[in-house]
């Protein structure tokens, strides 16, 4: 069995200097029973090396970005070339360009892009631009979907608050929660009803085209086609976070896997290739009312700097290349196919949900199509597989709503390993 003393004693120092001993709450082992989270030192593809010198296979990824695997060797001369030219400009730079044309070109919905540093303000920009753009002030949200943590979209967010038991955060004011209408995902009725009543009113609807915040949960058929289509016909605009999906399902966004065009999209994680990222995008008329050119004001220290722009187009340089979504789905299935099969042998009960290189194993016999099926995932048994996990050598999300995440760099040989794993879990729990 592996010990992990210098994790316990780094995190029994980080708790003295560190709110919660973390810098962001999803990585507190809090929603699996608590005990120190385990401290890195390094990753090598598909693998993590603790501080103890014990070896993971990593299903995390950093929470999506990693999808390249860890230190992959053409986005680390990226970094060390930008860096060798200095951090950050303050000015334009040509990386830039060259960045935005390829997000252009892989997502096409977006006729003009802006860069900036996080998710988080890339969906708060995007709803700005919407009230701006539509002279109107309400915005709607699907239940449990997380947008990032601007107070406005940490109403019902879903898989950050959500695993701490509290949905809603202190310290976002009564008014702004006003501001936010919340309605099931994959339910068209809800939806309709909604706008029926508040559609006059609303600026925008922020969607998950495919959920990842309260594990990967699918639109059904028709479901993103009829909010498009309804809330185009109340005057709003449909807003797509792929902060997670862009680049994580095919070359492009989940608009190219169902056809679907929203009017704005944000982008994150895996664009930056691991280091911080956001960008916002959308049709033309609407990225007008931008500053400088328009009156809705949006603006960065740090937004677009070389290094980001270098370490993402190195990313997406090795995502454009032959066979790599084949290969995630593959990884994906055979997976699958063994976590299945190992819950029949163990008679262990689950919900898999999958969708190619990104999946969630659920804890309950429900299917799971929106936030309340997720929240019936057992988060106690969870927690005690997710330890066993550890243990066997693999590293998940500490969070029973979280997506377990392939990279280009595993190989059948650690899906086989981590089957083993599963299996060594489940008979124990
Ligand atoms: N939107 C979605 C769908 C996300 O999953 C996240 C992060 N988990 C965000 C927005 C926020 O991104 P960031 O953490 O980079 O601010």
């Amino acid at each position: 069995p592996s010990t992990r003393d210098k994790s316990d004693i780094l995190y029994t120092d980080a708790l003295t200097h560190i709110v919660g001993g973390v810098n962001s709450p999803s990585r507190s082992f809090k929603a699996v029973g608590g005990g120190a989270p385990v401290y890195m030192e390094r990753g090598d593809g598909a693998y993590f090396y603790d501080v103890d010198g014990n070896r993971y296979i990593d299903y995390l990824a950093a929470y999506g970005p990693i999808i390249t695997g860890h230190a992959h060797p053409h986005i680390h001369k990226a970094l060390i070339e930008a860096s060798s030219k200095g951090l950050l400009y303050g000015t334009p730079h040509a990386l830039e360009v060259e960045f935005a044309k390829k997000l252009k070109a892989a997502i096409p919905s977006m006729d003009k892009v802006r860069f900036t540093n996080s998710g988080t303000e890339a969906v708060m920009t995007t709803v700005r631009v919407a009230r701006a753009y539509t002279g109107r002030e309400l915005v709607v949200k699907f239940s449990g979907c997380y947008h990032g943590h601007s107070d406005l979209m940490l109403i019902a967010a879903g898989s950050g608050p959500a695993t701490l038991g509290s949905p809603d955060s202190a310290g976002v004011t009564r008014a702004t929660a006003k501001e936010v209408i919340t309605v099931p995902f994959n339910d068209v009725e809800a939806f309709r009803d909604m706008m029926r009543e508040w559609g006059s009113q609303i600026a925008c609807v922020l969607v998950e085209p495919i959920v990842g915040n309260f594990g990967i949960v699918e639109p059904k058929p028709g479901f993103l086609q009829a909010v498009n289509d309804i809330t185009h016909e109340h005057g709003a605009l449909v807003i797509y976070d792929e902060v997670i999906t862009a680049f994580r399902f095919t070359y492009g966004s989940a608009q190219q896997v169902y056809g679907i065009e929203p009017d704005m999209t944000a982008l994150g994680k895996i664009i930056g290739g691991g280091l911080p990222i956001g960008a916002y995008g959308g049709k033309a008329e609407i990225m007008e009312t931008v500053a400088p050119l328009g009156p809705a004001y949006q603006a960065g220290t740090m937004a677009g700097n070389p290094a980001s722009m270098a370490t993402g187009l190195a990313c997406l340089e090795v995502l454009e290349q032959p066979g790599v979504y084949e290969k995630l789905d593959a990884l994906g299935a055979q997976l699958e196919a063994g976590i299945r099969e190992a819950a029949d042998t163990h008679g262990v009960t689950i919900t898999l949900n999958r969708l190619k290189g990104a999946l969630t194993v659920y804890f309950t016999d429900e299917i799971v199509t929106d936030y309340e099926g997720a929240e019936k995932s057992d988060g106690e048994v969870f927690g005690r597989f997710f330890k066993l996990m550890l243990e066997n050598g693999v590293n998940l999300a500490p969070s029973k709503y979280e997506a377990w995440f392939l990279t280009t760099e595993h190989t059948e040989q650690d899906i086989e390993e981590t089957i083993a794993a599963v299996n060594r879990a489940f008979a124990q729990l």
